[in-house]
């Protein structure tokens, strides 16, 4: 695998490590689910969050999986509503929605402004509802889609790391001025947002994956969005298993998502949440694992650091 020892990461790089997309229809979501979310004011609530098929987005970041469930080219217009129909048909009736698109929602090849009025008429009885975008697409046309809605906007943004080595080796063509930029405008149109933060991306050990994670939050927070939820990093596109090989990536360990949470939910700044999904894989103790995911989901939900987990492995 030597050909691979220091590989110049380019959007031909990753793209071409990626193995095949999912098939996926584009008259339906990609997926649904429901989950506890505490929202902004305290309260315990269901929120829903359907995973809409669309255009892959044109940014082709060193970690992302999320090409997998996307079209190669755009839908036709009125496909997103179709898919909103059918999964608003299929869920039960909560007041929170996340519409997550795998790229931006303001990009028009992705879901095209023709789009925008029937959606903000099928989520009408909703009161919350989050989208997410690259700061390049968080523009007017943001406030186009808003001042449709009934239900309050929040957009969620990768701000990703404040390691600025590694954020421009994330391919994310992004600086920490283009996020600062986004958040700004999108609070000067009364528009809240929420950062995806990493957990030891590529290039940082396992220490350094927690001080990174720690500062991204202080700089999220800082530069003003709402709440932030962090991302423990994972394999499973190609370049991210190219780059475990050569020593360049592991995954973090759940101790440390932990220890970010932690940290995040003592500064009382907004919200901070862990993502949870999946998290057997960064643990290798069988003993606590559960524990410790139980541990972290009432963490997000309480928003109050809860009792260490007592086990061998500490
Ligand atoms: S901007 Fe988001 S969706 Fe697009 S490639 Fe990067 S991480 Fe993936
Ligand atoms: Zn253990």
């Amino acid at each position: 695998m030597s050909e691979n020892k220091n590989p110049i990461i380019s959007n031909k790089w990753i793209v071409s490590n990626r193995g095949i997309k999912n098939i996926v229809d584009s008259q339906k979501p990609y997926a649904w689910l429901v989950e506890k979310e505490r929202q902004s004011l305290g309260k315990i609530e269901d929120v829903a969050t359907i995973f809409l098929t669309n255009q892959e987005c044109p940014f082709k970041c060193l970690m992302c999986d999320l090409w997998k469930n996307t079209t190669n080219k755009s839908i036709p217009i009125g496909a997103i509503p179709n898919q909103l129909k059918w999964a608003l048909s299929q869920m039960p009736q909560v007041k929170n929605l996340k519409l997550y698109n795998s790229g931006n929602f303001f990009d028009g090849k992705a879901i095209p402004e023709e789009d925008y009025e029937p959606i903000a008429d099928l989520i009408k009885d909703f009161e919350t509802v989050v989208v997410e975008s690259h700061p390049k697409f968080i523009n007017e046309k943001c406030l186009r889609f808003k001042n449709l809605l009934k239900p309050k906007l929040q957009v969620a943004i990768g701000l990703e790391t404040v390691n600025t080595k590694v954020l421009f080796k994330l391919n994310k063509q992004m600086n920490l001025n283009d996020f600062k930029t986004a958040v700004d405008f999108l609070s000067e149109n009364g528009i809240s947002s929420r950062a995806f933060i990493l957990l030891r991306p590529p290039f940082l050990t396992e220490e350094e994956g927690i001080f990174w994670a720690q500062k991204s939050i202080d700089f999220a927070f800082e530069v003003g969005v709402e709440c932030c939820s962090v991302i423990p990093v994972r394999g499973g596109n190609g370049a991210m298993e190219l780059l475990q090989e050569t020593g360049d990536f592991s995954p973090p360990n759940i101790h440390s998502l932990e220890t970010v949470i932690e940290y995040g939910i003592a500064l009382n700044a907004g919200r901070v949440f862990a993502d949870v999904w999946d998290l057997g894989l960064f643990s290798n103790c069988k003993k606590c694992v559960e524990l410790r995911t139980e541990r972290l989901i009432d963490m997000n939900l309480n928003q109050k650091i809860e009792s260490k987990i007592q086990c061998d492995c500490n």
